[in-house]
């Protein structure tokens, strides 16, 4: 049976099993076959607890004694008392919903065929009382005949436990697998890996490493077989880019820019601030990638508040000074209409023009912005997603700088790169990406990093707090004449609930301060609202912004010195670093305060976090750990970086010999055009189909 059978021709499974497979993506038998356990259980009698195990599992090997069933009015309760070797005792209950069923029917009918007098059995269960040294009462989880010659799969041993759906169990998926890994299509699965790698590595065979991470001998043997999946998964991916890095390298721009400083000079002057020594140097950086032969492709990292956007802006002026035209993508509308404000104040009196364009722009608006554009007169487009739709056409745009590139969804990135392919590119984020995973996934990707605050800012005070001493700071701080914001979460995902909920904490805060003035901002408002509202914040005209995540990325008010946020255990660690930023931009003391239902578990986990760590890469990496990287990046639906026997972190070093190996490879065989690479080429054309869209390998 080869290994792209489909999986409903396999022994055991039919059209209906097939079915439920499918909706975990195993079509064929190798889907199946890698299909890795998401833990294990360690069920060998005799062993100590192990991190696999929670304290309450007990296995137990015996002899029934006797068996009893006890009618109960809601429930049926059958119960095993056994003895094992050495004479211990355990007493195993079964529980089952009384339901109306023909009358001879027998709920327990099933295992009374095992549990008979004398019979040797397994069972696998809980303690019902945690506190039972030995755990002599057990609620059972299963069972099986010590006869039965498959139970060796399921007891006795490490066992696997897969993530499953409805209607599909453990028992019954590692007999699927049983039957797959008997089947020739073990032998057929090709070593994709060249054989000097696996013996330079010492990694098993792709087959004895796929037996072994569905039914492992040893906590070792498990090991082995993660960490030859791991590599394997790792080198693909990195060779993905760094083939990638090697196309680009080649591409040649038919523009160049020179520093004409005609534009850059007198805006510089007029900013009203010098930039940074970091801010100066990632200015360099981006001026040599543009100046150079190549199309710049590079991701602009700095911490919340760190000044990208006058970066951004310093080369979008040399694109202008050159002749060209540039856009600036944010994720939001809020936050392209407040790059549009602060660019028009920036370049009040230069010979520059700007418009923004999202999609609630008035038909008008936008038709006139699409004749300049086309036409040449409009040099600088700021706007959402919106700005590349198929309808907007440049006149001749050569720089694309993407705000915050994270927020933006895999399909709209997809579209971005397709649009941008022959452009110079600058994505900006205060999401770092952890230095290692930069440098092997993005190899394509030149990295700038702002590592410093503009000079002056006071480290923002971060607590958790009641809602009551935080409106009293928030009284205090507008007393003085500062502004604050108080954020509640998202609902549901729905822009809808969350509106109304927000609308009525709003009317409970007028009460709370009826002597200062107070504005409601959330996505379910119009833009010529939300616009409104946001400039008479900047202006102060208010005193206190009542407002859902809208106002997480990107603004901008220097007055603001209080962000309290309401049930901040709701939020990610990277919102939560995102909002404190929306205060401490100024010359003002600053605060951050966290008002929690409950402290504890993951969420009291991220609160502290934000408490005690103001270093938003530090702050990216746990976020990182704690969610895993597909979902940070933005890449989870894609599969760009979905792992799955490999984790970047625990298998850090794994990732370096993958990072080398691949340097040696396509140093030696920058095509991979040699026989020992041939399957290994035909593997990544094939991930490159299925998943790897955004990998332009091409
Ligand atoms: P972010 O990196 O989070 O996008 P912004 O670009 O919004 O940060 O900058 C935050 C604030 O700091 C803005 O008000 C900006 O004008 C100001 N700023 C930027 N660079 C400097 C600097 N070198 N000195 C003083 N203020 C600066
Ligand atoms: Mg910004």
């Amino acid at each position: 049976m080869p290994n792209n059978t489909h999986i409903q021709y396999l022994k055991g499974i039919g059209p209906a099993k097939a079915k439920q497979l499918e909706r975990l993506e195993i079509h064929t038998v190798e889907d199946l076959l890698h299909y890795y356990p998401r833990t294990y259980q360690d069920r060998r009698l005799g062993v100590p607890p192990n991190e696999y195990n929670s304290e309450a599992l007990v296995v137990f090997k015996g002899r029934v004694l006797r068996t009893q069933e006890i009618p109960a009015r809601s429930v049926l309760i059958f119960k095993a008392f056994l003895e094992d070797e050495q004479g211990r005792q355990v007493e195993c209950t079964w529980f089952k919903k009384r339901m109306y069923r023909p009358v001879r029917f027998d709920p327990f009918g099933v295992l009374k065929k095992d549990f008979h007098l004398n019979n040797e059995v397994w069972v696998i269960g809980r303690r019902e009382n945690k506190n039972n040294f030995f755990g002599n009462k057990i609620t059972v989880e299963e069972q099986y005949a010590a006869q039965d010659v498959l139970s060796e799969l399921h007891t006795g041993r490490l066992t696997p436990i897969y993530a499953l759906t409805e209607g599909l169990t453990n028992k019954q998926f590692r007999l699927f697998v049983y039957e797959a890994l008997q089947t020739d299509s073990l032998a057929s699965e090709p070593e994709i890996l060249p054989p000097s790698l696996l013996s330079k590595r010492k990694l098993l065979s792709a087959p004895q490493a796929l037996k072994a991470i569905h039914f492992p001998h040893s906590l070792a043997e498990l090991e082995s077989a993660r960490a030859r999946l791991a590599y394997e998964e790792f080198l693909l991916l990195a060779t993905a880019w760094g083939i990638k890095r090697t196309q680009t390298k080649v591409l040649a721009k038919d523009y160049s820019y020179q520093i004409k400083k005609n534009l850059l000079t007198p805006f510089r002057e007029r900013l009203g601030f010098g930039f940074t020594n970091s801010q100066k140097k990632v200015i360099n950086e981006i001026f040599n990638d543009l100046c150079s032969p190549r199309p710049m492709n590079r991701l602009l990292q700095g911490d919340v508040g760190s000044g990208k956007t006058v970066v951004a802006l310093c080369a979008m002026l040399l694109a202008v000074e050159n002749g060209y035209q540039a856009a600036l993508m944010a994720p939001t509308e809020i936050l392209a209409e407040q790059h549009y404000f602060t660019f028009k104040k920036m370049l009040a009196d230069l010979p520059v023009k700007v418009a923004v364009l999202t999609s609630s722009t008035k038909a008008a608006a936008r038709k006139k912005i699409l004749k300049e554009l086309a036409d040449g007169s409009l040099h600088i487009l700021i706007g959402t997603h919106a700005v590349i739709q198929d309808d907007v056409q440049f006149h001749n745009l050569r720089l694309a700088v993407i705000d915050e590139q994270h927020r933006f969804g895999v399909k709209q990135r997809s579209k971005l790169k397709e649009k941008t392919a022959k452009l110079d590119l600058l994505t900006m984020t205060a999401t770092p990406i952890p230095r290692t995973l930069a440098l092997a996934f993005y190899g394509d990707l030149d990295v700038s990093t702002i590592g410093e605050l503009p000079p002056g800012r006071q480290a923002i005070v971060t607590q958790t707090a009641t809602a009551k001493l935080a409106y009293e700071r928030v009284r205090e701080e507008v007393q003085n004449g500062r502004q604050a914001y108080i954020v509640f979460p998202l609902i549901e995902e729905s822009e809808k609930v969350s509106a109304k909920a927000v609308t009525e904490e709003f009317e409970k805060l007028k009460k709370v301060f009826p002597q200062f003035r107070l504005a409601m901002l959330h996505g379910q408002m119009s833009q010529a609202e939300k616009e409104k509202i946001m400039a008479d914040f900047a202006a102060h005209q208010t005193d206190i912004l009542v407002a859902t995540p809208v106002i997480e990325v990107g603004i901008d008010v220097k007055n603001a010195t209080v962000m309290v946020i309401e049930n901040a255990e709701r939020f990610g660690l990277a919102s939560l670093h995102q909002l404190r930023g929306r205060v401490g931009r100024g010359e003002h003391q600053s605060y951050c305060l966290l008002v929690c239902e409950h402290a504890g578990s993951v969420a009291g986990e991220r609160v502290d976090i934000i408490c005690a760590t103001r270093d938003g890469f530090k702050i990216g990496e746990r976020d990182m750990q704690l969610r895993g990287p597909g979902e940070i990046l933005g890449t989870r639906q894609s599969g760009e970086l979905e792992f799955k026997a490999g984790d970047i972190f625990k298998d850090r070093d794994i990732l370096y010999w993958a990072i080398q190996d691949r340097d040696e490879l396509l140093t030696q065989d920058p095509a991979l055009a040699r026989p020992e690479h041939f399957l290994f080429r035909q593997k990544l054309q094939e991930l490159y189909q299925k998943n790897w869209h955004l990998i332009d390998l091409s």
